[in-house]
């Protein structure tokens, strides 16, 4: 059955830009502040104030609509979308509707295997966000009563709008992924998911082969505020399955709104789906249109910060290995840290190594970020620096990197606390070996008879017994000389 459908989904990102004010007023945009503490009677919707338009609300969403290739209109405007919820005190929005702050832009998105792809947008506009319910019970339905909190009545608002060009959930978690990137490097928003800062609503609907009829017209489900990349993707996954089993039967896809329930994995009805003509938008009369300098426009295009397409291009064009490169691009705490080290360190690879590798195990473990990691970019290297130095190999350097974590020492004072330095002295260790052959006959004879493995276990034992503290292939070397003697005593 798999065959007679294509996917169709078009996502919708509210993104929260990071202003200290609102869009329309002056209260603060601080998070998880007491409740209604940052409000004012503009944002509380009072009747005879007037919006005043945040500047530098502006600024960041044109950064953002430059960042993804769009093309910011001269002069656009903005519009009242009605509605009625308690979260919006005024019954109205402000927002953008025909003349979008942005249009025309894409997002490049890179399936594994399969080519670079690029997803277009459709628009982007400027908008107010509503206020927030918190309801008393555990959902909505068993709810005994909600509470009205209007802090983030006002806060400025970007709405990106994908064209409907991707064609599966793992393409809109790339896209997302990239996209959130993409505004990382641009410091416009927190991009929390978990938090609101950043929502998405998917728009899924299956068409039919042969289907000649426009894209729009499909009757298409939209799932709304999902709370991760993870449950945008579950979510679609489970609604492909949905609205294809009801195209299997025979049935209709009614076009409607649908939540997420991240317990089942499942999405449920909520309300059917509102057309644009139920919010009878209408021009904003309380503001002018908005009129943008095309030298402003230009000044910001050409103070775009490096973006993730030239950062993986030139880290690739360093050497470093493309999954790696992948890594730190859509991290950019990582790509910080990362660049902060490598102006220290001329190993560029082992840096990446041992950044993604250890470094990011133990952080995980620690829950911090690159950003906040205990250990930063200098002492990394230092450490880095003690292995190249003979001093360290790398099983040592591991733990001591732990030790670092652990204690915010430095690497040199690990080491010298716990009479940690590698032993490098020939004799030293060619009298360990020695004893390690004398004691183990049978695996050397194993060795000999071809069991490569046996090498490895001498190799242990001999760390064993010096802590582990034997350069590793000075072991090794001298371990393949010492059987070789012995096997073949008169040469
Ligand atoms: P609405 O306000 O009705 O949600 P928007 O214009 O804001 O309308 O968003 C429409 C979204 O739906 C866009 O992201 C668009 O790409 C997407 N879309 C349009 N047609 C389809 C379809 N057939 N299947 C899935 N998504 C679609
Ligand atoms: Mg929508
Ligand atoms: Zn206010």
């Amino acid at each position: 059955m798999s065959a007679s459908f294509e996917v169709i989904i078009g996502l919708e990102v509210h993104v929260e830009l990071k202003t200290a004010s609102k869009l329309f007023c002056g209260c603060s945009t601080t998070f998880g502040a007491a409740p209604n503490s940052q409000t004012c009677p503009v944002c509380l919707g009072m009747p005879g104030v007037l919006p005043v338009l945040n500047q530098e609300a502006i600024r960041m969403a044109c950064l953002s609509a430059l960042a993804l290739h769009c093309q910011v209109r001269p002069v656009s405007k903005f519009d009242r979308k009605q509605y009625f919820y308690p979260d919006l005190p005024k019954a109205y929005q402000i927002s953008q509707y025909d003349q979008p702050l942005a249009e025309f832009g894409w997002v490049s998105v890179r399936p594994a295997g399969g080519d670079v792809k690029k997803v277009g947008i459709r628009r982007i506009h400027v908008e107010e966000d509503a206020g927030k319910l918190n309801h008393l019970g555990q959902r909505l339905g068993d709810a005994v009563g909600s509470l009205v909190d209007l802090n983030r009545a006002g806060v400025p608002l970007i709405e990106i709008v994908s064209e409907p060009d991707l064609r599966s959930a793992e393409e809109a978690r790339l896209y997302l992924t990239e996209l959130r990137a993409t505004l990382s490097y641009l410091d416009v928003s927190d991009l929390r998911m978990e938090e609101g800062s950043m929502r998405c609503d998917a728009n899924v609907s299956l068409r039919p082969v042969g289907y000649a009829g426009s894209v729009e017209d499909l009757p298409r489900v939209e799932i709304k505020n999902v709370n991760s990349i993870r449950n945008v993707q579950r979510g679609i996954e489970y609604e492909i399955e949905r609205q294809r089993e009801l195209l299997v039967h025979g049935e209709r896809i009614v076009k409607e709104t649908r939540g997420f329930d991240d317990a089942t994995g499942q999405t449920y009805s909520q309300r059917s789906k509102e057309e644009a003509n139920d919010y009878r938008y209408f021009p904003e009369p309380d503001l002018p249109p908005l009129v943008l300098d095309v030298s402003w426009i230009e000044d910001l295009r050409r103070n775009l910060p490096e973006l993730p397409d030239a950062i993986r291009q030139s880290l690739v064009a360093r050497g470093i290995p493309s999954k790696d490169a992948e890594v730190l691009v859509l991290d950019r705490e990582a790509y910080e840290y990362w660049n902060a080290a490598r102006s220290l360190y001329a190993d560029e690879r082992t840096l990446v190594n041992w950044m993604l590798s250890d470094v990011l195990r133990v952080l995980n473990l620690r829950n911090e970020s690159f950003s906040q990691a205990s250990v930063g970019p200098r002492a990394l290297v230092e450490l880095l620096t003690l292995i190249d130095q003979g001093t360290l190999s790398g099983r040592m350097a591991k733990e001591v990197l732990e030790a670092m974590f652990a204690t915010q020492k430095s690497a040199a004072d690990i080491v010298k606390e716990r009479g940690l330095s590698q032993i490098t002295d020939v004799a030293a260790v060619g009298a360990v070996v020695e004893s390690v052959l004398t004691s183990h006959p049978a695996v050397v004879a194993d060795y000999l008879s071809g069991k490569e493995k046996a090498l490895a276990y001498l190799v242990g034992q001999v760390m064993k017994a010096t802590r582990g503290q034997a350069k590793p292939d000075l072991v090794n070397r001298l371990l393949i000389e010492g059987i070789a003697r012995e096997s073949n005593p008169t040469r």
